[in-house]
């Protein structure tokens, strides 16, 4: 057999929790899941392979927001991540986050993860964001894919890798029923039948196209096309503030994190081309990206990471850590470009645009049960609209995601679907196998992220996201009637280029919904350039109602944090003004 070639084949199998996305939350939702309710039958589902996937997959260099008693506490953080998000947060769901965080990390750190302490054994928390301290370094962070993939065998977790899941089987009375998938390497499919069902597939991390040049070279993990974003939307879920994108700061070219948060603690800061500081803190939030974009945008740029002024063996400790732990490439990447940290500053840059909750708050609508709209299906990680929650927020709301949904689980029985519903998504997804000439998917995606780039990076201009949809309905006329795929692998990009149209026109249709601006430069809209608390401090949700995109808005759940007047503006008063 040529490698890739297509194979017709359909299985049909069943299970009582399936787990969809097997990076950082799916690991730790699966493993929940069955030890609520260890007789039960729990699926592992991954596009990839589970011992190197995701977000995670070479390591990571920390958590960003332990919340560690003696060092911060849930009301603190809660309140942090309601200023840094303009106030638009359900609190209950980031408070349950930062009650149960503390639990997950001991877990963690007895799978074999081991975080920084000091010489009396306590967690050596370090401060980077405005209120509390919270970043832990993870001196062994490039081992967390092995400690994770030793528990699932532990638990006798089913593990499905290279199954992609193309959309979600919904009964009648609109339960989830199970997911239809693809197996990457022969394009067989697996039908799988579940009570409920867990969506932890990422971010949405090939929207925009990125400065390094290369499709693939994002800042997210390059696998995360957006496909839970896209299921969601298709089974009917709503979707929470798609408009609060997702841009990060990032070395340019390289296009990963520079990382302020792990040299930030040892005195490196971001500067400007003259070498002074414009933010306060290195925390970011939307607004923070908007300063980065106005010193980039007022002469006085490039902006650097500094930490040039460090002592020498600082400097050593700041790369043992960003050269070997979360991307080992960083290190080369430096040394490719001969540049010597104690000689020159780094280059940032700000990166394109996605969705992800874990460091914005684009995402699948979820309460603090991490229950989405749809009853029985959860998500959790980038992709559930719990804001910034990062590392951490994918391995604790996972591990709620997981317990709930047994639960329901372990109280309903099958959902029933149409059988009818499988034939048809299998006539869509190989659509594209069955034409003798056509667009390779690998053109069309090129174009749509360009597209992306060209029209829906903020500023945001009405005019533009209106031409933008134009344009991206053509690539769409192009997509559905024009696209080809030749092998399995080209099927797998065939159905990754369809979740990232159904993102892009998402991102448009949400951000034009919004008429005012907000979050930083994630939501700044040149049409209506002010903050509109009036008739805008709300949620907005977008879901398929009757075939067709629509949004509308969701009050903010009362506060369980109080936010004191004077504190809700913080992060606007960032900016350094200048003194003379
Ligand atoms: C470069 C970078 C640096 C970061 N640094 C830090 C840090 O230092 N500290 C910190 O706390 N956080 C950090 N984060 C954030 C953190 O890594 C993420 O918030 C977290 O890992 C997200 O977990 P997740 O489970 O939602 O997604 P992921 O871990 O990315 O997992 C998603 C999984 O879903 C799979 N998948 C996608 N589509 C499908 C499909 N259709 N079918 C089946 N499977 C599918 C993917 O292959 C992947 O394995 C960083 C993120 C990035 C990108």
């Amino acid at each position: 057999m040529a490698m890739d070639e297509l194979i017709d084949g359909l299985s049909e199998v069943s299970c009582d929790v399936l787990v969809i996305g097997g990076g950082t939350a799916g690991p730790m939702a699966a493993l929940k899941a069955k030890q609520k309710n260890p007789k039960a039958n729990v699926v592992l589902l991954e596009k990839a392979n589970v011992k190197r996937s995701g977000a995670i997959s070479m390591g990571m260099d920390g958590l960003n927001n332990a919340v560690i008693p003696g060092y911060a506490t849930p009301e603190q953080y809660t309140k942090e991540i309601t200023i840094a998000n303009d106030g638009i947060v359900d609190q209950k769901a980031v408070y349950k986050y930062a009650q149960n965080c503390y639990g997950i990390i001991e877990e963690l750190d007895s799978f074999g993860i081991r975080f920084l302490k000091n010489e009396n054994g306590d967690y050596a928390v370090k401060k980077v964001h405005h209120i509390g301290t919270y970043v832990l370094p993870m001196p062994n962070g490039e081992t967390v894919k092995k400690a994770l993939y030793r528990q699932l065998r532990r638990a006798r977790i089913l593990i499905s890798n290279r199954y992609m899941a193309t959309r979600l089987l919904i009964s009648n009375d609109g339960r989830v029923a199970g997911a239809i998938s693809v197996n990457t390497r022969t394009a067989e499919f697996l039908v799988i039948k579940a009570k409920a069902v867990i969506l932890c597939m990422g971010a949405a991390g090939r929207l925009g196209l990125p400065t390094s040049g290369y499709m693939f070279g994002t800042y997210e993990n390059a696998a995360n096309s957006g496909d839970g974003y896209a299921m969601a939307y298709h089974a009917g879920a709503a979707l929470a503030n798609l408009e609060c994108f997702q841009i990060n700061p990032l070395i340019k070219d390289y296009n990963g994190p520079a990382c302020a948060y792990v040299a930030g603690p040892f005195g490196a800061y971001t500067a400007n081309n003259e070498g002074s500081r414009f933010i306060e803190c290195d925390y970011w939030s939307g607004q923070m990206m908007l300063e980065f974009y106005n010193e980039l945008l007022s002469g006085k740029g490039p902006v650097f990471l500094q930490l040039k002024h460090l002592h020498d063996k600082t400097i050593e400790e700041i790369e043992s850590t960003l050269h070997k732990v979360e991307r080992p490439t960083r290190g080369l990447f430096q040394k490719g470009r001969g540049t010597d940290y104690r000689k020159e500053s780094i280059e940032m840059h700000i990166s394109e645009i996605g969705f992800c909750s874990g460091h914005s708050a684009s995402g699948v609508f979820v309460d603090e049960f991490a229950r989405t709209t749809v009853p029985g299906l959860y998500a959790a990680g980038d992709m559930a609209s719990v804001p910034h929650n990062y590392m951490l927020g994918a391995f604790t709301n996972g591990a709620v995601a997981g317990a709930d949904a047994m639960e329901f689980a372990n109280h309903h029985d099958f959902a029933e679907f149409e059988s009818a519903d499988v034939a048809s998504e299998r006539e869509r997804v190989m659509a594209p196998t069955r034409r003798e000439d056509g667009i390779p998917p690998n053109q069309i995606e090129y174009k749509t992220r360009r597209l992306v780039n060209d029209y829906l990076q903020p500023p945001k201009v009405t005019r533009k996201f209106e031409l933008g949809q134009r344009r991206l309905a053509e690539v769409r006329e192009d997509m559905t009637e024009r696209m080809i795929a030749r092998n399995a692998h080209e099927l797998l990009r065939a159905l990754e280029t369809q979740s990232i149209v159904d993102c892009a026109d998402m991102a448009a249709h949400a951000s034009l919904y919004r008429e005012e601006s907000r979050w930083g430069l994630y939501h700044l809209r040149t049409d209506f350039p002010e903050k509109d608390n009036e008739n805008w401090f709300c949620h907005t949700l977008l879901s398929k109602k009757d075939g067709r995109m629509t949004s509308e808005k969701r009050d903010v759940q009362p506060y369980v944090v109080p936010v004191a007047d004077d504190e809700k503006d913080l992060y606007d008063k960032q900016r350094i003004r200048a003194s003379a």
